[in-house]
């Protein structure tokens, strides 16, 4: 008997729970079909069926989801709400199953199940139910697969927290090899021969925009030839992020947000830690305008002294511009460390 076929888009929650929605689905016996790596087309497919006023985020989604949409049998587009009780996504994780559903014509049934921890202590568990009754198994084969797929993300999450990136520790989990795979750590060796200050740069912001290289124009790799060693908040222990709570005029309700702002005040107040900050933003992002200013009038303030830039992506960023803002700021970064040294 053919397998079912699940369709996962490679953009928005893709870089957290891949793995684990993976994971569970294979459990249930179903062949899951991952759209490409970003592309100029895929941008190009977004930009053409999304609301022109979208952020660049929705629109990239967009495009993945045309670009598998008619391979699969199910599209897995999940309604997003709170995956940790206290914090949400932004709106947009909130109507994307709506959005995508009116926008494209047709489309493979999508699951659309909803998952919102601060209403439901057991929302997990009964989406992983519902899930798999609809897709003909029993509550049982639900719950099983459901506990495999936690134990997965918590593999996954503890190999983010050492420095591997999202795209390697994927490879690492899902290739021929797996299990035998030496993961690609974010690598940077000080001083491998070369005469340059090592850096060390926080880089910030949504993972959909730090870990998909096409849309930030490869930024991580090319930092790492700078011999930059790059933080993301993803490799932040919990605990010290905890301790950032409430540190902000105004409350963050949205989860990428509040971890991006987290993140920055522990650097802001441990400057020792961090030559410098990035923040990554979308364009037409409401949440990142207003964590981008709380960021900068943060760093401009006396006792934090952290350098910072901000970066917008956008569907038409240009590797020349991006690169010449990079260089400048590391190259302003290198010099006032070797000024203090
Ligand atoms: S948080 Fe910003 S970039 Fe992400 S979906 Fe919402 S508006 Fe778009």
């Amino acid at each position: 008997m053919e397998k079912t076929k699940i369709g996962i888009p490679r953009a928005f929650f893709y870089y957290i729970y891949y793995p684990a929605w993976r994971t569970y689905f294979e459990s249930l016996g179903c062949e899951v079909i991952t759209s490409p790596p970003t592309t100029k087309e895929i941008i190009d497919l977004g930009v053409e069926n999304a609301l022109a006023e979208a952020c660049v985020p929705v629109k990239i989604f967009f495009g993945h989801v045309q670009k598998i949409k008619d391979k699969v049998d199910y599209l897995f587009i999940p309604r997003v709400m709170s995956m940790n009780g206290k914090t949400s996504y932004c709106p947009k994780f909130l109507g994307l199953p709506d959005m995508i559903r009116s926008a494209i014509p047709n489309l493979s049934r999508l699951i659309d199940i909803t998952i919102d921890l601060r209403k439901d202590p057991l929302t997990f568990h009964k989406a992983a139910v519902k899930v798999a009754k609809d897709l003909g198994h029993t509550a049982w084969e639900g719950l099983r697969a459901f506990h495999k797929a936690a134990h997965i993300h918590k593999d996954y999450m503890a190999l983010l927290h050492k420095g591997v990136f999202p795209n390697n520790a994927i490879q690492g989990f899902f290739s021929e090899n797996a299990g035998k795979t030496e993961f690609a750590y974010n690598d940077f060796i000080e001083n491998k021969g070369s005469k340059q200050t090592p850096l060390r740069l926080a880089v910030l912001g949504y993972p959909y925009t730090v870990y998909d290289s096409f849309v930030n124009v490869n930024l991580l790799e090319k930092l790492k030839g700078m011999e930059v060693e790059v933080v993301t908040m993803e490799m932040m222990d919990p605990q010290i992020l905890k301790k950032q709570r409430n540190k902000t005029v105004k409350r963050i309700f949205w989860t990428f947000s509040e971890m991006a702002s987290r993140t920055a005040y522990h650097f802001f107040e441990n400057s020792k830690d961090i030559d410098g900050i990035v923040h990554v933003t979308a364009f037409g992002c409401g949440p990142d305008f207003i964590v981008d200013k709380l960021m900068e009038i943060e760093a401009k303030n006396k006792h934090s002294r952290v350098p910072f830039m901000s970066l917008a992506v956008d569907e038409h960023t240009g590797e020349v511009g991006m690169m010449t803002r990079i260089e400048a700021f590391c190259e302003m970064v290198r010099r006032k460390k070797e000024a203090v040294i």
